[in-house]
This record gives structure tokens, sequence and C-alpha cells, in this order.
């Protein structure tokens, strides 16, 4: 065969990516399940660049020049695997299967590991950007062997968007590092709008601004240091209005979500790592309260809707200016801890990825997309050891400068009855973290005193239990 890369599953987001392959000048073969997918995309598109297409795997395999380089963009889990053992018996040593879809990052390891076994290269890619991204210019968060990366490298950045001439691809680390920081991207995601949201209750209930007024608001941050694509879509939804009713389309959207996949898999392996990622787990936690329709209505049956509509507009200016500022501080934490995040995977799995790196890859493509990146990049340029990103000088006097505001926003949202769960969280965090002496001293001393499970001591090395139940003499554990 010719085809230079092959592409199977062609649904939106593989068809997007096999058209952007196609239009960088590659010779790109196609396949899926379901033939008419394929059918269709020839016909809409085939005139767009070179594709080769087929009906079964086996001819899909064989249109490919060796060694072979295999997307699959199936749906994520037990889908992937099936095309995996389906695909495996037809390669040959040294080809290259990529699973562009979003797996978790433990099951990229053991599906590396297994196709290693059988001499044949698994990357893991993690792709953000949606449908629009996969056509125009994703980010790319591949994973896998060095080896592998050599051959892919120049074409997934050739296709990935490119921000000053960088392109957002690069070689996150080995077997499942791509798909674990497209895990944390997709939680900082979350944690993002969750502060958008906050910052648009606070305004909309304690101003009483319209959502147009709100919409110029954010319009009007968007030109300063919260510039980021989030900020942009968020006056875009804010001003839309629904044709139907003529009422701001934010007012006949059902106000329940849920949460799935990357979001919570994101708080399970902070958990697993022992990382304090508050702000995402409270937007995660949100999304759950959200959804929880029978309970809410109970509560709100029980105790009243307290939200005291336009009592925060004492000097409307000035709040304004503050949940800006709180929404920034607020991001910060949110950033830094999903970057701490990302060290502590990279320590436990030996991944050694570059921070700096995937702050670089996040800066177009992506949803996350920020001029705040920009700042991210440039502080671990200075210090790749970087203890915590709200330390980095730019971050710390960011937050020192906020913080005022920021205590200002959560104390008049909690006496004004408006959830701000991540902005809250997050100044708990910010404070705990600056702390020189926590309670935890009690935890322990309690821990101790309840199931001896002993304790250091702030002058002198070593465990120390105290015989709590008889004469409190200390013994070392
Ligand atoms: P879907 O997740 O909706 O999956 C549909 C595709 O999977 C179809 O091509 C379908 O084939 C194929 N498929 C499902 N089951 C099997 C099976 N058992 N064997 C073979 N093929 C199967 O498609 P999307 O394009 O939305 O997403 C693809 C991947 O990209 C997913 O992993 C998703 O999580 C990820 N992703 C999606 C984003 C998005 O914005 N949508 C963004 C980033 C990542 P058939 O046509 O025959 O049914």
């Amino acid at each position: 065969g010719t085809a230079q890369i092959g592409v199977t599953g062609l649904a939106v987001m593989g068809r997007n990516l096999a058209r952007n392959l196609a239009r960088h000048g590659f010779r790109v073969a196609l396949h899926n399940r379901t033939n008419a997918r394929t059918e269709s995309l020839m016909h809409e598109h085939g005139d767009e660049g070179d594709f080769v297409p087929s009906e079964s795997l086996t001819d899909f395999v064989a249109s490919l020049a060796k060694p072979r380089a295999i997307i699959i963009m199936v749906k994520a889990g037990s889908a992937t695997d099936a095309v995996i053992e389906e695909l495996v018996p037809l390669l040959d040593e040294g080809d290259i299967v990529i699973d562009c879809g979003n797996a978790h990052f433990a099951d990229t390891r053991r599906r590396e590991h297994d196709l290693a076994e059988r001499g044949l290269h698994f990357v893991g890619a993690g792709v953000s950007g949606g449908e629009e991204g996969a056509l125009n210019g994703p980010s790319i968060m591949p994973g896998g062997s060095d080896e592998a990366y050599q051959k892919l490298g120049p074409i997934f950045e050739s296709i990935a968007a490119d921000v000053d001439g960088t392109p957002c691809c690069v070689h996150v680390g080995p077997d499942g590092a791509g798909h674990f920081v497209k895990m944390v991207h997709n939680g900082i995601e979350y944690a993002d709008m969750q502060l958008i949201a906050e910052a648009y209750d606070l305004l909309r209930s304690g101003l009483d601004a319209t959502p147009a007024e709100i919409a110029d608001i954010f319009r009007d941050w968007n030109s300063g240091d919260l510039e980021s694509f989030l900020i942009e879509i968020t006056a875009d939804v804010l001003a839309h209005i629904d044709a139907e009713t003529g009422k701001p389309f934010l007012d006949v959207v059902r106000d329940q979500a849920e949460q799935k996949g990357t979001g919570r898999w994101t708080v399970q392996s902070a958990l697993d790592l022992g990382v304090p990622i508050t702000g995402i787990a409270e937007a995660t936690f949100a999304l759950s309260l959200s959804g929880h329709a029978d309970q809410r209505k109970a509560a709100a049956k029980t105790f009243g809707d307290d939200g005291k509509a336009g009592t925060l507009g004492s000097d409307r200016d000035q709040f304004i200016e503050d949940v800006r500022k709180a929404l920034y501080a607020s991001k910060v934490v949110a950033y830094a801890q999903g970057f701490d995040q990302i060290r502590a995977g990279s320590d436990e799995y030996g991944w050694n990825i570059d921070r700096g790196a995937m702050a670089t890859i996040w800066r177009g493509g992506c949803i996350i997309r920020a001029r705040f990146l920009n700042r991210i990049v440039e502080a671990y340029d200075a210090d790749p050891d970087l203890s915590s990103l709200l330390v980095a000088p730019y971050f710390a006097g960011a937050v020192s400068n906020g913080v005022n505001s920021w205590r200002r926003v959560v104390v008049a949202a909690a006496q004004a009855g408006i959830p701000t769960p991540a902005f809250s969280s997050s100044l708990a965090y910010f404070d705990g973290l600056r702390r020189t002496r926590l309670p935890a001293a009690l935890i322990q001393g309690l821990r101790d005193n309840f199931g001896a499970h002993t304790y250091q001591r702030v002058d002198k090395e070593g465990s120390f239990h105290t015989m709590w139940g008889a004469d409190k003499s200390e013994v070392p554990a």
C-alpha cells in the first residue's frame, strides 16, 4: 500500500481528523465499521485530498505503506478494544496503532503493554478542540514510545493548531502520559466553566444584571488577563436570544447537567495520587448537584430560595471588578492544582512530563486556550521544578493583588445565599497552602488517641505514641 496514515472510525471526530490530514497533503486510508460513513465522507469531501477508502479492515490495512500508522477514532472503551483485537492480527512488527479517542490512561497503559509484547507500537493521543479543532487544528497530546513519535511527530505537528509558529503538539511521555494529560486538561476545562458560571450567577443574582449586560461585562473581561476561548463564547451564549420565546437563551435551558467521563476520572485519579484538586472536584460535584432534581426541589420547598436578588450592588463597578479578580485568582488555583496533578502522575508512572510544554500546547486548538497559558509557560521556563504555580512571581503577584476582592466576593456570596463552591474552595485552598501551622496537628493527636496511629514531633526525628489510656507518657513508636 501507499497511504501514509489511516483512520478507522469516521464519525465527526475521525472524519474531520482525516480531512485535516488530507488537506495537509497526506495520503489517508479510510475505514469505518459501517461503510456508509466512509461513502458519505468520500461523497461530500473526497475532493479535498488524497483519500484511499476501504470497505473491509483487511483492505484498509493493505492500503497502508509500512511501517503502518493507523489512527483509531471510535467510541472510547470496549469499542476501542474490539477494533484493536480485529486489527492486530493484520499488522506487522513495527506498525503503529494510535488511539485518538478519549481513553482512560490506565486502559492506554494496558493496551500499550499488550501491543508492545506483540511487537507493535501503541500510542494513546489526547485530542482536544472538538470537531472544529479536529478539522482546523487541534491540540494533540501523544504518549507512547520515542520511536513511534519520531514517525508520528511530523504528521501530528503539521495538522495541529499553531501559535506563533509553535505547533500545539508535543511528545508528552511514554505509554499513558498523553491520555493522562488530556484527562487533566478536561478537568481544568470543568473548573474553568464552573468559575465562569459562578461569576455569572454573582452578577445576575447579586446585581440583578441581565444576561445581555453580563455578556458585555464578559466581552470587556476578554480584552484583559482573562482573555480566552471560554470567556469569549460565554459572551456569545449570554447574548443569545431564544428564537421561539424571545427570552434570553439561558432562561429556556434546563439548569441540569451531568458529570461523566474525563471530569470524573480526573478527580478519581487525584484521590489516588493524593493531590488536592479542589477546584476541579468542586466543579464536578456542582454538576452532580445540578442534576439531582428531586433533592433540589425538596430543599427549595423546605428552605425557599434565599438568593437576595440585587443586594450586592451598593458599588456596582467595584463589585464587578471584585468578581473579575476573584475569577482570575480562582482560575490560577485551578491551574496550579491541575499542574500539581500532572507532576504527581508523572512521578508515579515515570513519565518525566515537561509541564511548561503542556501549557505551550494548550495555547491553541483546545477548549482551554487562553492568553494566561503564556504566563504558565514563562513560569516553568524560569523554574522547571516550580513547587506550585501559585508561588511563581507573576501568579503570586496576581493572587496577592486580587486577594481582597476574592475575600469580599466570597463573603458577599455567602451572605446573599449565592453558591460559589469553586470560588470559595479555591480561596480556602490558597489560605490552607500558605498557613504556617495547620490544624492537622490536632487530627494527628486524635488519630493517635483513638487508634494509636502515632505522630511526628516538630523538635526531633522519629515517630511517637502517647499512652492516652494510661499515664499519658510518650513512647517511641
Ligand atoms: P463516537 O464516540 O460517537 O463513536 C462513533 C464511532 O465509533 C463510529 O465510527 C462507530 O462506527 C464507531 N464504533 C462504535 N463502536 C464500535 C465497534 N464496536 N467497532 C467498531 N467501531 C465502532 O464518535 P466521535 O467522533 O464523537 O468521537 C470519537 C472519539 O473521539 C471518542 O473516543 C470520543 O470520546 C473522542 N473525542 C470526541 C470529541 C468530540 O468533541 N466529539 C472531542 C475529543 C475526543 P459505526 O459508524 O459503525 O457505528
